[in-house]
C-alpha cells in the first residue's frame, strides 16, 4: 500500500521517527481497527486513530449524547445532545482525515452480535464503560482470534491491556461481572482528564503494536492511579480455568 505526496507531507512527523518510517505508516494505512465505544475513552483513541492515519475505522455505539457526557467527550459538542454519538464521531473523523474510511454502527454490543460486528478487523480498542460488554467482547475476540486491547476508567482507577488469545480480559477479571452493565461513571464519577489519559494510552499502545513499536505488550496489563499520578505495569497469567481461553 503506497503513500501518496500529500499523505507524506501529512504524516511527516511520524515518517521522521526512525520507529515508525514510511513502512510504519504504511503499516497504519493498511490497519482497520473497531472501536467499541465513543465515549470518554472513545473522545481520545478515536481522534488519536484518525490523525495518525490508520486506514478503517469502525465506531460502534449505541447511544446518544447527553448533557452530562460533555465533561468527558470532546468529540460532541452541546448542540449534538440526543444524537447518534457513532454518527458524530464518524463526522468528526471524515472532517479530520479524508484518508480514513469511516464506519458508524449504532448498535449495542453483545454476546449475540460481536463476533460477527468485529471480525474482519486487525485489532479492537474497548473503551465501554460497563464489565458486561467488556468480558463480551474479550470473549468474542478470543473465539475469532482478534487482538484486542481493553481500556476502562472510573473513579481514580483506570488500566489499559493487550490481548491476543491468551491470557485474555477474563483471566484478569474472572466470572463475577458478566452481569454487571451498569454505567460505571454514572455510579461512581470520571473526571474528563483522567478518561482522556487511559483513551491516549490505549491509542498509543494500538499504534505501536500496529507499526511494531517497542516490545510486545501482550497480557501485559498498565494500571493507572489518577490520585497518586502513577503508572504500573503487570503481567496477567493465564487462568487455567478461563471459560473463554482456557484448555477446558
Ligand atoms: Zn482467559
Amino acid at each position: 500500500m503506497s503513500l501518496s505526496d500529500e499523505e507524506l507531507e501529512r504524516y511527516a512527523r511520524h515518517i521522521v521517527l526512525p520507529q515508525v518510517g514510511g513502512a510504519g505508516q504504511r503499516k497504519l494505512k493498511s490497519a482497520r481497527l473497531a472501536v467499541i465505544g465513543a465515549g470518554g475513552i472513545g473522545s481520545a483513541v478515536i481522534p488519536s486513530l484518525a490523525g495518525a492515519g490508520v486506514g478503517r475505522i469502525t465506531i460502534i455505539d449505541s447511544d446518544e449524547v447527553e448533557l452530562t457526557n460533555l465533561h468527558r467527550q470532546p468529540l460532541f459538542a452541546e448542540a449534538d445532545a440526543g444524537k447518534a454519538k457513532a454518527e458524530l464521531a464518524a463526522g468528526f473523523v471524515r472532517r479530520l482525515n479524508h484518508f480514513v474510511e469511516v464506519m458508524p454502527q449504532q448498535q449495542r454490543i453483545g454476546p449475540e452480535n460481536a463476533s460477527q460486528l468485529l471480525s474482519g478487523h486487525d485489532l479492537v480498542i474497548d473503551g465501554s464503560d460497563n464489565f458486561a460488554t467488556r468480558l463480551a467482547v474479550s470473549d468474542a475476540c478470543v473465539a475469532i482470534g482478534m487482538p484486542l486491547i481493553s481500556a476502562a476508567a472510573v473513579q481514580f482507577q483506570g488500566h489499559v491491556g493487550l490481548f491476543r488469545s491468551r491470557p485474555c480480559y477474563r483471566c484478569f477479571v474472572g466470572d463475577a461481572f458478566d452481569a454487571d452493565d451498569c454505567d460505571n461513571c454514572a455510579e461512581l464519577g470520571v473526571l474528563g482528564a483522567f478518561t482522556a489519559t487511559i483513551g491516549s494510552f490505549a491509542a498509543l499502545l494500538a499504534i505501536n503494536s500496529i507499526v511494531g513499536v517497542g516490545d510486545d505488550q501482550m497480557g501485559q496489563l498498565h494500571l493507572f492511579d489518577g490520585e497518586r499520578l502513577d503508572w504500573r505495569s503487570i503481567r496477567i497469567p493465564p487462568d487455567p480455568g478461563c471459560r473463554a481461553c482456557g484448555s477446558a
